[in-house]
Parts: structure tokens; sequence; C-alpha cells
């Protein structure tokens, strides 16, 4: 089978210059590869003057929309990519990894986009930063999406979840990408990518595939494109070198190398749950993608005590691992991708063994069950060991990209650290400690060379994820040698496709331009109470102001008994004054907001389903008996959640009889949209995120 390209809105087969692709479990031609004959510059042309101006006219939740759907798409047609996916190596439990959760990423961030971003086409960083003294000149930061082109040069190791961890964010953040798959399982890719094509969600020019080389594609590439790269570091510096990325500043973010730790604590002792779990991930993180995992545990660190212990509990665990073709249910490792991947890793083993031995297994021989070794790509694990890691190198600096790791003792809690730190940073690494003095030193020993640290103990042992498991709320990427990309993974991932930019203008023009109310901006006053208005109806900038109310020695008496809050400086005029914020007695601040409450609250039933919380409440000037208190009232966001109902936040003043704030808030309700579905909702549990 000959692999298509997709580019310029359609599907291209090149006239020669075809590589063969082989199935890592038997050796047979299973496609071919080639880009010959592409014209780069132009699919660059086309992403930016095509995808983007489409994509860009959608808002954060549309794409989200748009996000869920080829999720679902993908998800109903996921037997035929694991069919594909075994001719990889890969057994049924490492589709888990790559194809569901590849699919199971693009639910996520879909998820997640509509509940964290706005229903706009931009999103406001942080609150707005008064500059001017009379408040008619402010500044806010907002995001914009890059108008250039995601370029993503995946690695082969995770054929499905390498495009979709990548086209999630970037799409997200409306930007349209150029995806080139490793060619040695680019048909995985082919397929998925086929089907994306097929159900027509995506806007036309957001994605093309390139199959095979990526020719002079960087030429092409400017000021506002990304390129995002997973593999080896030699590739990474050769790419991040390029002319063009260093000349036109193309951001480049790199996933590369990572000699991924796990560290048993010095109370974890054989026989203790911990070193029971520490055991149990290792054998796990070694054999699951037959190790080509970036998160790998690569190196493994014990107390030296315990060193002949964990070697004993691993040679046993090893020992039951059946190696073999990815298809049979007994099989628990499948194959590496090829056979000139098997090579690399022999070589990266042969070059560690000069420093470690072999405690299990070896990298040239192993029993394979329904296959063989001279057509597949089938490695056994390899365990080894380095009895004195501080005068070793290699051990610390070369990644055998396969079911490979190496085991060593430490002597003290600061050597540890020491010798984890040689990684030279790292995505992940691991702590198996049930003491929480020498898991904190190691936490904050570790941190600063990780992008994620995850602590496995007894009593997160039911629902820990895993050393290796990336999930799409946390970083994914990691420092120094990692490829120093923190910012990827978690919702941050998006802003990496955007630019962050400070708007200084009037307050009015802030909150026009940005759909976001703030103090200066003009109020919109209507007829009717605010309360009255649906979701749909109510206007930026919409305010209420109240009547006063003057608050007495016996509403504070009485607040004070009613809810038992009988606090000294509410209640004992000697005590208050020597407090040295108050001048006397005081109103409660909670009585504040219960009387604010009562003056701008509108109580027949309505379109103000819920009241959802507070936020940023600050007290700021004590309220004496004698003093009276009003409350401006003014619609500041609105945020569309169910087709149901929306959040609105609404910014809350609240002043004395002088003009002075006293107190300050943002109120959260939830609104009905439309008057006919207001009432079923009002039945049912309160909206929560
Ligand atoms: P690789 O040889 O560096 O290849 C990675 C990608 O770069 C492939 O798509 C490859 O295409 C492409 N490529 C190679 N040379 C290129 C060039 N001159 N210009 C443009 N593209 C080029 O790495 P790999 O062997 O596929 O992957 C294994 C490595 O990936 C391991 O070292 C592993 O640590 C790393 N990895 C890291 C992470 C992470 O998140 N940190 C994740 C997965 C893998 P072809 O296939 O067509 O050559």
């Amino acid at each position: 089978m000959k692999l298509r390209s997709y580019a310029l809105g359609r599907w291209y087969e090149a006239p020669g210059g075809f590589v063969d692709i082989h199935s890592a479990v038997d050796g047979r031609t299973i496609a071919q590869a080639s880009s010959a004959g592409l014209d780069f510059g132009a699919i660059a042309r086309y992403a930016r003057e095509v995808g983007g101006p489409k994509l860009r006219a959608l808002t954060f939740h549309d794409r989200a929309a748009l996000l869920k759907s080829l999720a679902t798409h993908l998800n109903e047609r996921k037997e035929q990519f694991y069919e594909l996916s075994y001719d990889t190596g890969a057994t049924m439990r490492d589709h888990a990894f790559d194809i569901d959760g590849g699919i199971g990423t693009l639910f996520a961030y879909a998820s997640r986009a509509r509940k964290e971003l706005p229903d706009e086409r931009f999103v406001l960083d942080g609150d707005i930063e008064s500059i001017g003294k009379k408040g008619t000149f402010a500044a806010r930061h907002i995001l914009t999406p890059l108008q250039g082109v995601a370029v993503f040069v995946n690695a082969y190791n995770f054929p499905c979840w390498g495009m979709l961890e990548k086209l999630a964010p970037a799409f997200l953040a409306g930007v349209r990408c150029i995806v080139k798959p490793a060619t040695v399982t680019a048909y995985v890719t082919h397929a998925i990518f086929q089907a994306i094509v097929e159900s027509e969600i995506l806007p036309e020019g957001a994605m093309q595939l390139i199959v095979g080389s990526t020719g002079d594609l960087l030429e092409h590439l400017d000021s506002q494109d990304v390129l995002s790269f997973t593999g080896s570091l030699e590739t990474s510096l050769k790419l991040r070198d390029h002319h063009v990325v260093a000349e036109k500043a193309v951001r480049f973010v790199a996933e590369r190398d990572s000699l991924n730790a796990a560290i048993l604590g010095p109370d974890a002792a054989p026989g203790s749950p911990e070193f029971d779990l520490f055991v149990r991930e290792i054998v796990r993180e070694m054999t699951t993608k037959a190790g080509q995992k970036c998160t790998a545990i690569r190196r493994a660190f014990v107390p030296r005590a315990f060193y002949a212990a964990a070697a004993d509990a691993l040679r046993e665990k090893l020992a039951a691992v059946i190696v073999g073709d990815p298809r049979l249910e007994r099989v628990r490792m499948g194959a590496l991708a090829g056979l000139a991947q098997r090579d690399e890793v022999r070589a990266n083993v042969a070059m560690l063994m000069t420093e470690a031995t072999a405690l299990f297994g070896d990298p040239n021989r192993v029993e394979v069950e329904g296959a063989s070794t001279e057509t597949g790509a089938f490695m056994g694990p390899v365990l080894l060991g380095c009895e004195r890691p501080l005068d070793a190198t290699k051990v610390h600096e070369v990644e055998a990209f396969g079911p490979v790791a190496t085991l060593m003792p430490y002597d003290s809690v600061a050597e540890a650290i020491d010798l984890v730190r040689r990684g030279g940073g790292s995505l992940a690494a691991s702590v198996y400690s049930h003491d929480s003095s020498a898991a904190n030193e190691l936490i904050l020993g570790i941190g600063s060379a990780h992008g994620r640290i995850i602590v496995i103990d007894r009593d997160d042992a039911g629902e820990q994820t895993g050393h290796g498991s990336p999930l799409p709320a946390l970083i994914h990427g990691g420092p120094g040698r990692a490829g120093g990309s923190e910012e990827l993974g978690g919702m941050r991932g998006i802003f990496h496709y955007m630019q962050r930019t400070a708007i200084q203008a009037s307050p009015a023009r802030l909150a026009s331009l940005l759909n976001a109310w703030s103090r200066g901006a003009a109020e919109v006053r209507t007829e009717s109470h605010p309360f009255r208005h649906y979701y749909d109806e109510l206007v930026i900038g919409e305010t209420i102001v109240t009547g006063a109310r003057t608050i007495t020695l016996e509403d504070i008496e009485h607040f004070a008994h009613f809810t038992g809050d009988t606090f000294y400086a509410h209640m004992d005029e000697e005590a208050a004054k020597a407090n040295p914020f108050f001048p006397g007695r005081v109103a409660h601040g909670y009585l504040l907001l219960s009387f604010a409450a009562g003056l701008f609250v509108e109580p027949a039933p309505g379109p103000v389903l819920a009241n959802y919380g507070l936020d940023n409440l600050r007290f700021f000037k004590p309220v004496s008996p004698g003093d009276s208190i009003s409350v401006r009232l003014t619609v500041k966001q609105k945020s569309p959640r169910k087709p149901e109902y929306g959040e609105v936040r609404w910014d809350v003043e609240i002043t004395n009889q002088h003009g002075e704030t006293v107190a300050s808030y943002e109120l959260l309700t939830m609104n009905a949209t439309e008057k006919e579905v207001a009432s079923p909702v009002l039945a049912g549990p309160p909206p929560v995120n």
C-alpha cells in the first residue's frame, strides 16, 4: 500500500522515491512512503491562507465542540486502528496508551476548553491593571492565536497519541497544522488521518499530512509558525539550528531523550508496600510499548542495603514476561518498532554495559511466542546493574529506547538526588516512600530537573496513574535534555500557540473590545432589574445601584447571636478599640454581604437560577453602628455553560455614606438562557462546573 500525503486539500501520491515500511512483528512489507514532488512552500501557504482565517473565526467553544465530535468519530473506529497498530509491535494493552490515550486526549481537551476558556476568540490573561491616577487609562493582557502554521514532527513510538496530543492544543488555539509522522509507523497515523479527513468535521485547511521526508518545508517557515518536534536529541538539534528557525525566531519546542528515574525511599525496605509498588512499576515501564515510551523508567535507584533484594524481585517478575506476537493474548510484550530500532537499542545496551552488568536478560537473545526474532523486531527485557553509579557517566546519559533499565544503589538521600540529577533534566521521576521527610527532601531536590514527579505509596496505590502516564491536564515536557518544553501539556499548552499582548486603553475601550466590564467603563442602566433578564438579554455593564441601609448596633447584636459569631470585634467595645484595625465595635463582614444581598436581590422566581459563589472578596473599611451602606451591582462577564444556562459574573461594590468602598467582590450566578427552560433546571441539582 502506497501511503499518500494530504496536501492543499487533497490526497497526493508521490510519483516515486518510496521507502518500504515493514511489520515489526513478521517483517513483511506493509506500506511504502514518499513525499517526493510535494510543493512544501505551497503547503505552508495553503495552511496560512485557507485554513487560518476559517479557524480563527471560530470561538474556543466552537473549536472544542468540533474536537469532541472528532474524538467521537475516531472512537467509533478504534478497532480498525488497533488492527494496524499490532504491526508496530504493540499489544492490546499498548493500544490503550497510543490509540485510546490519543482519542481520550481529544475528549479531555474539548471538555476542559469549554469549562476553562471563554466563548471568545481571545483569552483574557490576568485582571485589569490601572495605569492613570484618574482611572481613564488601564491595561489588560490578552492572548490571540498565532497566524502561522504548527508543524508537528513526530517520533515513531506513538503514531496516534503523538499526533492527537499536539493537534488538540493547536486546534483549540485556532492554529492549523502540518503533521509529519515518523516513517516506520506512519501507516497508523495515515489511517487515523484518513478517518479525520473523511469525517469532514474540521474546517478545510485545518490539517495537512506529510508522509516521508519534510523536504524543504523548514525553508518556508516564518515568525508566526511553531515547530514542534518529538524524537531524538540529535534530530532536535538539527531542527533547532536550522537557519530559518533562528533567523525568523520560529517557536521551537522539543520533546526528546529522557533518562527518567525511579527512586526507592530509604524507608521502603523489602516487604513494604512501597518496595512492591516500585518493583511492579519498573517491570510495567520496561515492558509497556516494549519500553519505547518517552517517560519510561531508565534508571532505578535503591538504598544500597536493598540492592540485592530489588534485583531478585525484579528478576523474578521479568522472568514471567512473555514476549511474542502482540496479537496473542498470553503475550505481555510485543516487538520494537522495527529492526533498525532494535539494532540501535542493542548498540546502546552495549554502550551501557561498559559500566554495568546484566542482572537479567540478553539483548541479543530471547524466547519469542508465535513469531521469529529473524524477521520480527523482538527483544526481551534487559535489566542492568551498576554498583558504582557515582563513577559512571553513560548510565546517566545513554537512553536505550527499549525494554531496558539500570538498577543502581545509593548511600544517602543527598546522593540519590545527585545521581538523579545527572540525567540532565527529565520528563518524569517517581518516588516510592511512605516517609514524609525522605520523600519531601527527594521531591525538592530533584524538582527543578523534572517536568513531573509522581509519589507512589500505600495511600495512593489504588488510584495512582503510574510513573509514566501523561495526563492532558498536566505538564508533558521537561527541562534540559528532555527538551526544555515545560509549557507543553495542560491548558497552558494551548497558549503556546498564542501570543500574549498587553492592550493599554481606556476602561471603556477595553470593556467593548474584551466583552468584560471593569470599573471606570460605562454603566448601562435599564428600566427593569437585571435579575429579571435572561442570560442572553443581559448586557455587559448593566448596572443597578441600590438605596442605602443604615446598620445599627441592634443589627450587629442580632446577627451575632443568630449566627453564633460573637467575635469580640463585634461585641466588646474596649477589646475592639484595642485592635489596630477597628475604631470600636464593627459590623461583621458576613453581615455586610447578607445586607448587600438584601439590597440588590430581586426576589421573585425568574432567570437567576442559583448563587454559584464569590470571587476576590475583600473588606476594605470597617463599618460602625450608624454607618449606612449601598451597593452597585454590574454585569462584568458572561460565560455559556449549557444550552439551558450560563454563568454571569457580577462586579459588586459596597460603599458607605461617604462613597468609600467598604467591600468588593465578584458574585457568580447561573442564569437561564430562555424563559421556557428555566423551571426544569431550577428543579434539578445546582449547576456546578
Ligand atoms: P528521530 O530519529 O529523531 O525522528 C523523529 C522524527 O524526526 C521522525 O518523524 C523523523 O522522520 C524526523 N526527522 C529525522 N530527521 C529529520 C530531519 N533532518 N528533518 C526533519 N525531520 C526529521 O527519533 P525517533 O528515533 O523517531 O524517536 C525516538 C526518540 O524519540 C527517542 O530517543 C525518544 O527518547 C524520543 N521521544 C521523546 C518523547 C518525549 O516526549 N520526550 C516522546 C517520544 C519519543 P523519519 O521517521 O521519516 O526519519
